[in-house]
């Protein structure tokens, strides 16, 4: 049985149905992300686990211990916040024994502990401090090994790395992964942000209404979304309307308002509205003699808009009703009102469940101009 089990959790707050039948396992040592927009249900399920309230129905159960009932502080499990929580009048020492001390261990028992954890943060030498002369990266460092110090059952993190500027979130994000995975304790971690999830989780569980969505790995849930929520979530753009129609050796036939398109990936049997995707970085412009087959799909369209990205172009291109956005090497120069031959594997097609009808708007950077 895995390490951490989570069974057909569901948990209402009066009305609102916070989470309906969460189900998912984790192996010793592993990180997972719990991502999703804000109030899918991710905070609410982090507390279940740490014994801050009941769940309606279901069990969790650690290392085959069935959590029912069971208060926080017996546990074992320690969490990190977003706002890191330290003490300000405490050295860093103090504050990463703190948890040590409240179990009443001795001085002489908590200083190679405290030592330890230190050194596992890469803050050996900051002991003495006190947290106000420190960065936020090196609190949230401290945070982590107060954590740590305690070998706890799960490591939970809410939102840990929110409060850092954008560049020390990308370091941390590596940093916070290694620290884990030398440790070698199981780590829950919420976040609504994708790269985040992407960077330091073994698995994601990607949340929508108090539900899982799609679970996998981060290449998965990268590549291989299922849903029209799940590709709009993970930043995919290009969302085009598509029935199927039949069959061509293993790839599925689609019609679509710009043409007839392949894809070797998505739904077995797809059935009710369907939506086709493609990223961006996956179009690549073609001359004008090569023509369409099951493994390459291929349309014309026109130059709208060309923009400078510094290592790419990101090229709007009308074909007929529907606008794509195709980024291109910056060799393959652009001007608007130019005809374009876009083409892109079958295999890198992804087939979605949910219609664009269904959706909320785009956010206003994908909205095509
Ligand atoms: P965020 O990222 O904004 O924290 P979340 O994914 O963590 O969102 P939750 O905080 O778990 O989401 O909330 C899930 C749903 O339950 C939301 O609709 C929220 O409004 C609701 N909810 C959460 N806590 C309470 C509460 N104490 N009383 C009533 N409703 C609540």
């Amino acid at each position: 049985m895995a390490y951490l089990q989570v069974r057909d959790i569901a948990k209402r707050y009066g009305a609102v149905t916070a989470l309906a039948g969460v189900s998912f396992a984790a192996e010793k040592g592993d990180i997972v992300a719990l991502l999703g927009p804000s109030g899918c249900g991710k905070t609410t399920l982090l507390n279940l686990i740490a014994g801050f309230f009941a769940p309606d129905a279901g069990d969790i159960q650690v290392a085959g211990r069935d959590l029912a009932g069971v208060p926080p502080h017996r546990r074992e499990m320690a969490m990190v916040f977003q706002s890191y929580a330290l003490f300000p009048h405490m050295t860093v020492a103090d504050n990463v024994g703190f948890g040590l001390a409240s179990r009443r261990m001795k001085k002489s028992e908590r200083t190679p502990l405290i030592a330890e954890a230190l050194a596992a943060v890469r803050l050996a030498d900051y002991g003495e401090r006190y947290p106000a002369a420190l960065s936020g990266g090196q609190q949230q460092r401290v945070a982590l090994a107060r954590a740590l110090v305690l070998r706890p059952s799960l490591l939970l993190m809410d939102e840990p790395l929110s409060n850092l500027d954008t560049l020390l979130r990308k370091t941390m994000r590596e940093e916070v992964r290694d620290i884990i995975k030398r440790t070698g304790v199981t780590a829950i971690l919420v976040t609504h942000d994708q790269e985040e999830a992407l960077a330091v989780a073994d698995r994601i569980l990607l949340m929508n209404g108090g539900r899982i969505e799609q679970e996998g790995a981060p290449e998965e849930i990268y590549e291989r979304p299922r849903t029209v929520f799940g590709a709009r979530f993970m930043e995919t753009t290009n969302f085009i309307p598509a029935q199927a129609a039949g069959r061509a050796g293993n790839a599925l036939v689609l019609d679509t308002p710009i043409g007839r398109l392949h894809a070797t990936h998505g739904e077995a049997e797809p059935h009710g509205p369907l939506t086709v995707s493609v990223r961006p970085e996956r179009i690549r412009l073609a001359d004008s003699a090569t023509s369409a087959t099951p493994e390459q799909n291929r349309v014309t369209g026109t130059v709208r808009s060309s923009t400078y990205l510094g290592t790419l172009y990101r090229l709007h291109v009308a074909v007929g009703e529907e606008m794509l956005v195709a980024h291109v090497p910056v060799a393959d120069k652009m001007r608007e009102g130019d005809t374009v031959h876009l083409t892109w594997p079958a295999s890198e097609t992804l087939v979605l469940t949910g219609g664009e009808a269904a959706l909320p708007a785009p956010p206003p950077a994908e909205r095509v101009p």
